[in-house]
């Protein structure tokens, strides 16, 4: 588990420029969105088996005045909501941000097959820090993780953020 590195969905070429957006650049798309929202720069996406993006979500918890309102748990709910059902089994979802242990604990009761994602949160994690909850036997569904997906733009964006609101 944690620093897996897995072949993304879309190509780069030599000179590095993306050639099609990969999920996580559409999970950072969302993270941009939710800063110029003024929220906590965090992006989910959720892609079912056949590679359709379901859901995408940014944190919205001071909009909605809502402190779950994270992107994971907004994406969980519109995939969910999409597929007419409480269980995301065969679909990968990738976030920005190592999720905390609320929405991993909400992935793993959705059966999501696997997460991806970006930047580790040695402070709120809930995967690889703080409760690791996918280890502990009251977890049900472990999904496959992958972390360290675009990474460095992830914490940047977050750095960024933070940098900002000390100002
Ligand atoms: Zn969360």
């Amino acid at each position: 588990m944690g620093a897996g590195r897995v072949g993304s969905m879309t190509e780069s070429a030599p000179d590095g420029k993306i050639i099609q957006p990969t999920f996580m650049d559409l999970a950072l798309a969302e993270a941009e969105a939710a800063a110029a929202r003024g929220e906590v720069p965090i992006g989910a996406v959720i892609v079912d088996g056949a590679g359709a993006v379901i859901a995408a979500a940014g944190n919205r918890t001071i909009e909605l005045r809502d402190p779950t309102a994270h992107a994971e748990l907004l994406a969980i709910r519109e995939a969910c909501a999409k597929l007419g059902s409480e269980r995301l089994t065969g679909c990968d979802i990738h976030v920005t941000l190592e999720p905390c242990p609320m929405c991993a604990t909400a992935i793993s009761f959705a059966r999501i097959r696997r997460l991806y994602f970006a930047a580790s949160d040695e402070k709120g994690g809930g995967v690889e820090h703080g409760p690791r909850i996918f280890a502990q036997p009251t977890c049900h569904h472990v999904p496959e993780i992958y972390g360290g997906i675009g990474e460095r733009r992830a914490a940047e964006m977050l750095r960024g953020f933070f940098a900002l609101r000390r100002n």
